[in-house]
């Protein structure tokens, strides 16, 4: 069924943390604004994310929406929240704000067309309760997250296993029985780690098919009342904390580089943010433990260390904390965890290192690799994402003159700011390539590119423009800005989503702006003050 065509001033596409707060801003702002979400919710990632032991590895209070109207009204009851409580939380804002009233949820976007004579954004959408909805826009706010497209591999006779099979973000609602059940999870990123310590002690056995180490952080997890500091923080101090931090927390790096210290005093400072917990291991590490070898060894040897001390077996621990350093640590993305490494001290979990043993095929009843078979109830895909650009391709958008992002990005991603794409006239995105993502909070790195967006769209508005779109001459400049500054890192020395390299054929750049919070928040306000140097006016 096709419904009559609506004209919005804007159309924001997902229901995250960037959607929520664009949605509210711009209708705040008078603007006529619709929301489309594939789910059946505002929540973004964490409507989808119901993997057993989903958890946020960003503590309270950061990881809220930085709106003073729904500041500090939910009190969280951890430091570090699990899925069903950020359910909760957003059922609240939704309470609160009214968010979901402008919404159409149950609802994919598979089209975003700009047409060049209308000046306007053609949105087609796939209801599950309506059919193909089409709408018009002046203006497109794109909120997919970097984690939309998911990624299960192929691997032969994959469809004979006559077992149940799940990928972490396609958990059913309705849960999986897992106790009792013989399990395989292929996959040791965030998702895996999280999922892995949560199901152990309850499944009969649990085989884990290592490729590569997660280097996981103690998160340090402890509960909070109502009354506690984390739940009662001044919002415009916390806000304007995470406007001049490195990764969008409220705390800071060490203010040292590795070289700048004596070795006791390296420990000492390592010991500190080990034990305070969360990411501050990683992002709050030495000022050079991602640009020199010697710094990242040594973290590398701190953390092997803390590891293996909990791990009895030594073969587990040789595979889950190489005495050899794998790879530069933290170039792939560390997930927190809690007892992840005490999980391999039961009978009942094991490990196959895919470094020297590789999948062959799936059987009838498992998983056949090069030296051993396996028989599997559920097998669980925790094998990630084509992260952060994977959004975008996956939806047909096309921009001034039919060009394809998917054919304009073919041979490497083009954005200004990590916000705005030549060819693509007001057309907005969070969280997406070439801004700070990967490396920040994601309410931190929404509300600063929500409130830029707005602060554009009202340029347009205030000055009767029919578009802003960024020059091809400044996309280019920006895209050389992140690389340069990745190259000057040990990351494009890893094999990571970070750098795309995760998916055949994608490819390999920084995907990420690394320069930190403080610095994009600078170069994106001073991009305002003068649109007209980057950004075709029309
Ligand atoms: P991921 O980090 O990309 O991890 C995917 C895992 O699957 C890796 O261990 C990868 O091994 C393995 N893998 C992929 N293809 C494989 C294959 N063909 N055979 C064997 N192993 C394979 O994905 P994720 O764990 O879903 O996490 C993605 C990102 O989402 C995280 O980095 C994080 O930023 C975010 N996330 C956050 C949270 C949180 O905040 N708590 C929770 C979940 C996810 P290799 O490393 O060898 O490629």
């Amino acid at each position: 069924m096709t419904v009559d065509i609506i004209h919005y001033d804007a159309i924001v596409v997902g229901g995250g943390f960037g959607a929520v707060r664009s949605l509210y801003n711009l209708r705040k702002a008078g603007y006529n604004v619709h929301g489309y979400e594939k789910g059946s919710a505002i929540g973004g990632v964490w409507h989808h994310n119901r993997y057993p032991g989903a958890r946020v590895d960003s503590d309270i209070p950061i990881y809220q929406l930085f709106l003073e109207e729904s500041w500090d009204v939910f009190k969280f009851t951890e430091l570090y929240p699990g899925w069903k409580e950020i359910q909760a939380y957003f059922k609240h804002v939704d309470e609160k704000l009214q968010i979901s009233k402008d919404f159409t949820f149950n609802s994919t976007v598979t089209a975003c067309h700009w047409n060049d004579a209308s000046n306007k954004w053609t949105v087609t959408s796939q209801s599950t309760d309506l059919g193909e909805i089409v709408s018009t826009a002046t203006h497109i706010v794109f909120c997919t997250g970097f984690a939309a497209k998911k990624i299960i591999p192929q691997f032969r006779n994959q469809e004979g296993y006559k077992g149940q099979w799940f990928h972490t973000a396609d958990w059913p609602w309705s849960g999986v029985d897992i106790k009792g059940k013989k399990v395989a999870v292929i996959g040791t990123g965030a998702s895996g780690v999280q999922l892995i310590q949560e199901i152990a002690s309850e499944v009969s056995s649990l085989t884990v098919f290592q490729r590569n180490i997660n280097t996981a952080i103690p998160m340090r997890q402890r509960k909070l009342t109502p009354d506690a500091p984390e739940n009662n923080k001044n919002f415009a101090e916390t806000e304007a904390a995470i406007k001049k931090s490195s990764a969008g927390f409220t705390w800071t790096n060490i203010p040292y580089r590795y070289t700048d210290l004596m070795p006791e005093e390296r420990r000492e400072q390592l010991a500190k943010i080990y034990e305070t917990g969360g990411l501050r291991f990683v992002s709050g590490n030495f000022l050079d433990a991602v640009t020199n070898k010697d710094a990242n060894k040594y973290c590398y040897e701190f953390w092997k260390d803390s590891v293996r001390a909990r791990v009895k077996d030594p073969r587990k621990a040789e595979l889950l904390a190489p005495t050899q350093q794998p790879y530069w640590i933290f170039t792939k993305r560390p997930s927190l965890e809690q007892n992840f490494y005490e999980a391999f001290n039961q009978d009942n979990v094991d490990i196959v290192d895919l470094r020297n043993d590789s999948i062959v095929e799936f059987t009838e009843t498992g998983i056949r690799t090069t030296t051993q078979e396996f028989d599997f109830d559920i097998v669980v895909f925790a094998t990630g994402f084509d992260a952060v650009t994977g959004g975008f391709t996956q939806v047909d958008i096309r921009g001034q003159n039919g060009l394809k992002l998917s054919d304009k990005w073919k041979n490497g991603t083009f954005t200004h700011l990590g916000m705005t794409i030549a060819d693509m006239p007001n057309f907005f995105f969070m969280y997406g390539p070439q801004g700070p993502t990967a490396f920040s909070n994601g309410p931190t790195c929404t509300t600063i590119q929500s409130d830029w967006a707005l602060n554009a769209i009202n340029h347009v508005k205030k000055n009767n423009l029919k578009y802003i779109v960024p020059s091809a001459k400044a996309e280019q400049e920006w895209r050389k800005r992140v690389n340069d500054l990745c190259e000057a890192t040990l990351f494009p020395e890893t094999k990571s989503w970070f750098m795309g390299s995760n998916v055949e054929g994608k490819t390999i750049e920084a995907l990420n702006y690394i320069g930190g919070i403080k610095s994009y928040v600078e170069l994106i306000d001073d991009a305002e003050k003068d649109y007209s140097r980057d950004f075709i006016l029309v």
